[in-house]
């Protein structure tokens, strides 16, 4: 094979051949050097769009992905705005709206209660939507009609096998007119992985979680709970792990049925998660049982809480027609601390021996496990 003969290994390689050189009249006559730019412009903007994709995914949080999304998309224009709509997979209510304007958080002053009347629309059509093009092509406004005031000009949904998660929405170009076919394109497509990203997210969260209650299941519990037996070896403070059952809760699903039951449980689970820090970690153990591990907490603090929460519940009201009795809950803690030699199934077999206890000097109380053989507090049985 002589010189002439070998194959272009890269675009410089190819412009400086001789024969370039000599039919470059000809090659630039049929379009063949601007063919080749428009073609490596288009290799520098899906290097960018992946680069983008990789900082996106690269993002642990919801927060940061939404973050980084506002970054990648400042490199290119400014849009009036850009907001995200979602909801926790086992929640069909609670909805978080984030919104942007100039890059920075907005309240953009838009109020909407539940994301499930867009669902069977978002089925219908799962790409990501030119609203303007839509609107005008399908005539179908009536279904976006909630976002209309806002003006967005994509819509970009979130759908997954547990439904619609949430939908992504973005502005005009403020500035130089309107976007052009290849930002809607860029945007479009940054936009599919962003989706993508928090759907993600959303599972890994899900996966974490308890589905009847919203509270991290035991499998997370129990991986955060051998996290903070190392750390409480390493550090000065002692942690906490809290156990709780429902008192004579049989009797209550015999009386009034399972699905009052399975309401009660759900508020209980919402009162816990209200009496707890965000460092806290609420779980369900399964049944009518549940932990809290209290990072950084000593025995005071956890009587503290662990009384607060008692009372909460003996005060909380399940909403339910007709009003149902009170229900209440038995407790024990176990804290530990850098001296410790159990593992995360004995601290919560002690917190399990104490909550016994506390079943067994009448319910509705709590009480601390101690090395003593005795349990060392109990309150009495007030349930104010
Ligand atoms: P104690 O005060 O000794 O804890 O009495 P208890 O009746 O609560 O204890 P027991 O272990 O005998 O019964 C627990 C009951 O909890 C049995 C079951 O019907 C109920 N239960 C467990 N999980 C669920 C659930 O997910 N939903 C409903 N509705 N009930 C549940
Ligand atoms: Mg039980
Ligand atoms: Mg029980």
């Amino acid at each position: 094979m002589n010189e002439q003969d070998n194959p272009i290994q890269n675009s410089d390689d190819f412009l400086s051949a001789p024969k370039i050189a000599e039919n470059y009249s000809l090659l630039r006559q049929i379009g063949v050097f601007s063919h080749i730019d428009a073609l490596n412009n288009e290799i520098r903007a899906y290097k960018n769009l992946l680069s983008g994709a990789l900082d996106i995914f690269n993002h642990t949080s919801i927060d940061e992905i939404m973050d980084a999304t506002v970054h990648q998309i400042s490199d290119h224009f400014l849009p009036s705005f850009i907001a995200f709509l979602w909801k926790p997979i086992q929640n069909r209510d609670e909805i978080t709206i984030k919104g942007y304007q100039n890059y920075q958080l907005a309240d953009l002053g838009f109020k909407i209660h539940s994301i499930a009347p867009f669902e069977p629309f978002f089925r219908q059509f799962p790409q990501p939507i030119n609203y303007d093009v839509f609107a005008c092509e399908l005539k179908d406004k009536e279904a976006l009609r909630p976002f209309k005031k806002m003006k967005p000009e994509i819509v970009v949904p979130i759908l997954g096998p547990f439904g619609l998660y949430g939908i992504i929405l973005m502005g005009r170009k403020l500035l130089a007119g309107s976007y052009s076919e290849k930002e809607l394109l860029f945007i479009e497509q940054l936009l599919a992985f962003v989706s993508q990203a928090i759907k993600n997210h959303l599972h890994y969260e899900h996966s974490l979680r308890d589905t009847k209650t919203g509270l991290f299941n035991h499998g997370f519990f129990v991986y955060r709970l051998n996290e903070e037996i190392a750390r409480t070896k390493r550090g000065k403070y002692p942690s906490s792990v809290i156990v709780m059952d429902v008192d004579k809760f049989k009797k209550f699903n015999d009386s009034y049925g399972h699905l009052v039951g399975d309401k009660v449980l759900e508020t209980l689970a919402l009162t816990i998660k209200k009496n707890v820090r965000n460092e806290d970690i609420p779980s369900r153990f399964g049944g009518e049982e549940f932990t809290v591990l209290l990072p950084n907490s000593g025995q005071d603090v956890s009587w503290v809480v662990s009384e607060r929460l008692r009372k909460a519940v003996a005060a909380m009201s399940v909403p339910w027609e007709p009003s149902l009795p009170q229900v209440t809950i038995s407790l024990g803690i176990y804290t530990f601390d850098k001296d410790n030699t159990l593992d995360a199934e004995g601290i919560i077999l002690r917190a399990d021996e104490a909550l016994y206890l506390s079943k067994e000097r009448g319910r509705n109380r709590s009480t601390i496990w101690s090395s003593e053989g005795i349990c060392r507090r109990e309150n009495k049985t007030e349930t104010g």
